[in-house]
C-alpha cells in the first residue's frame, strides 16, 4: 500500500472518530510491511534474528487499537492491556511510570525496563535504579517521589536488548501523551536511545550530553543512563556536571560535591 492510500485511509479513520494511530504511522506500516516481505535494512537484521532467537515468536507486529488516554490513569491503564508491539508477549508487567505527576521540576526518561523492573512494575529499581535514585536524593537533594520517572517502552525487551525501532515507533504515543499530561518542568534522558526518541537527533550522547534541547517546549537535557555509569564509574562526573546544570536552570541549590 503506498503513502497517498495510506494517507486517505487514516484521515478516513479519523473522520469517524478512530484517533490514536501512531504518529509516525506511515514508518510504523513500512517497517510492517518489512517484517512481511522480509526486506530489512541490514542494521536491523541482526536484532530482528535477536528477538525471532529469544523469543520463538514471528517477528509481526501484532496490532491493536490505541486510544489516547484523556488522563494519565487512563492512559496507564490503556498501557497495562497493550499488545502493539512484541514485547507484549514476553512481559510480566507494564512498566508505565512513577512519581510526580502534577508539573514535576523533572521527568527522568530512560531506555526501557530491565529485569528487577518487569518484576516490580516500577521503573529504576534496580542497581542502575538505585544509582539514580542516589544522584536524585543525594545529588539534586529532593525525594525521589518529587521528580517523574518513565522509560521509552514500557515492557521489557528480552534479555536486556536495545528495544527495537518498530517497538519505539508503537510505544512512542504513550511517551509522548505521558510527559505532554504531567507537564515537567525539565526532561532528562538517560542514554542514547530516549535522547534520540525524543528529539530524532542522532549526535553521539558522549557528544551531546550536557547541551540544552528541546521537547514540544520543554527543555530536555540528554545526559548518560545510569547503567553506563556503573560500566564506567570516571562518566560519573559529567553525569553530575550535567545535573547540576539542571539544578542551575530549576533554581535548586547545589549542595552535594559528587554522587
Ligand atoms: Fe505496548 Fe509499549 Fe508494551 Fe509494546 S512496549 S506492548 S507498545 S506498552
Amino acid at each position: 500500500m503506498n503513502n497517498r492510500l495510506l494517507e486517505v485511509l487514516k484521515q478516513s479513520l479519523e473522520a469517524q472518530g478512530i484517533t490514536g494511530l501512531p504518529r509516525d504511522w506511515f514508518a510504523h506500516q513500512q517497517v510492517q510491511e518489512q517484517f512481511v516481505t522480509g526486506e530489512t535494512s541490514a542494521m536491523n537484521q541482526n536484532n530482528m534474528e535477536q528477538v525471532g532467537k529469544s523469543t520463538g515468536a514471528s517477528a509481526q507486529l501484532v496490532s491493536s487499537d490505541l486510544r489516547y488516554g484523556q488522563t494519565l490513569s487512563e492512559l496507564n491503564t490503556e498501557a497495562q492491556q497493550c499488545t502493539r508491539c512484541r514485547l507484549c508477549e514476553t512481559r510480566n508487567k507494564v512498566v508505565f511510570g512513577v512519581g510526580n505527576t502534577k508539573s514535576p521540576k523533572i521527568c527522568f526518561v530512560g531506555e526501557g525496563p530491565g529485569a528487577d523492573e518487569d518484576q516490580q512494575g516500577e521503573p529504576f529499581v534496580g542497581r542502575a535504579g538505585r544509582l539514580l535514585t542516589a544522584a536524585i536524593t543525594k545529588g539534586i537533594g529532593i525525594a525521589r517521589e518529587e521528580v517523574y520517572i518513565c522509560n521509552v517502552v514500557k515492557c521489557r525487551p528480552p534479555e536486556n536488548r536495545a528495544p527495537l525501532p518498530d517497538e519505539v515507533e508503537a510505544c512512542r504515543p504513550f511517551l509522548e501523551r505521558q510527559i505532554a499530561l504531567i507537564k515537567p518542568e525539565v526532561i532528562i534522558t538517560l542514554g542514547s536511545p530516549a535522547f534520540v526518541t525524543l528529539t530524532g537527533n542522532k549526535t553521539g550522547i558522549t557528544k551531546v550530553r550536557g547541551t540544552w534541547l528541546e521537547w514540544q517546549g520543554i527543555p530536555l537535557m540528554p545526559t548518560f543512563h545510569p547503567a553506563y555509569l556503573l560500566r564506567n564509574p570516571p562518566a560519573k562526573k559529567p553525569f553530575w556536571e550535567d545535573l547540576k546544570t539542571v539544578m542551575l536552570r530549576l533554581g535548586i541549590p547545589i549542595n552535594a560535591q559528587s554522587i
